[in-house]
């Protein structure tokens, strides 16, 4: 699967083809790098990051959160 994405705030859709190909959404929101071996991506607000698969269809990521509790 490529390493695409779409910004749901600017309808801009973004793709990272190699390594050290760095993209953001026209907007700021969004941006994916490291093409398809690093497959990375960030979003300032993840309910605005979709993901584009080969095949055009829109995904909604899941965000695992971990969350750490120190006792005192
Ligand atoms: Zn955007």
């Amino acid at each position: 699967m490529k390493n695409r994405a779409k910004c749901k705030l600017c309808q801009s859709i973004i793709e990272s083809f190699h390594l050290h190909d760095h993209v953001t959404c026209k907007c700021g929101e969004i941006s994916v790098s490291g093409g398809v071996q690093e497959y990375n991506c960030s979003a300032n607000d993840w309910g605005n990051f979709l993901r584009v698969d080969d095949l055009g269809n829109e995904i909604i990521v899941k965000i695992k959160k971990v969350l750490r509790f120190y006792e005192i």
